[in-house]
């Protein structure tokens, strides 16, 4: 039985084989997986890894509008909607 901490499902669970043939159980944080496009779902480009990973604001992002949330294809249609709307 592994130490109560690391009994609940907050760590990832690997299998590893030892050199010596033994299986044992190695515990890895979880990472939240690539971030995509909350109107399209394609994987957004121009994110660094590292912020995903320690969830920490340090680390290279879009600066533009919904920069990070939206893709840039995305973000030109819904700016030209917005103007084509507005203006009729
Ligand atoms: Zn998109």
């Amino acid at each position: 039985m592994p130490r109560p901490a690391l009994r609940s499902r907050k760590l990832r669970r690997t299998s590893m084989k030892t050199p010596g043939g033994r299986h044992v159980v190695h515990y890895e944080k979880r990472f939240s997986s690539k971030p995509r496009c909350a109107i399209c779902g394609r994987p957004l480009s121009g994110i660094d890894m590292a912020r995903v990973k320690t969830r920490h604001i340090a680390g290279l992002t879009v600066s533009r509008p919904y920069g990070g949330y939206i893709c840039h294809r995305c973000l030109a249609l819904g700016l030209r909607l917005a103007v084509r709307l507005s203006s009729a």
